[in-house]
C-alpha cells in the first residue's frame, strides 16, 4: 500500500480505485486509507483521483520539495 503510493508519488487515488489496485473490497480499501492517513508521508483529502479522474476523497503521498 505505502509502496504503491511511494512508487507513484504524484498520484492520488479514491477508495474505489484503491480497491481495484489492491485487489480488495472497497470497505477494506477505505480502512487502509484511514490507516494510511495516520502515517507520516501520506495525505488524505478532497481532490481529483489520478486513475478515474473524479473529484472525491483521495489518498496519496505527500510531495516533498
Ligand atoms: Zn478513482
Amino acid at each position: 500500500m505505502r509502496e504503491l503510493l511511494h512508487a507513484q508519488s504524484a498520484d492520488r487515488f479514491c477508495t474505489a480505485c484503491l480497491s481495484g489496485l489492491l485487489d480488495t473490497s472497497e470497505a477494506s480499501a477505505r480502512m487502509a486509507m484511514v490507516t494510511l492517513e495516520a502515517e507520516p508521508g501520506t495525505t488524505r483529502g478532497y481532490g481529483t483521483c489520478s486513475r478515474c479522474g473524479k473529484d472525491r476523497i483521495v489518498v496519496g503521498a505527500v510531495r516533498r520539495a
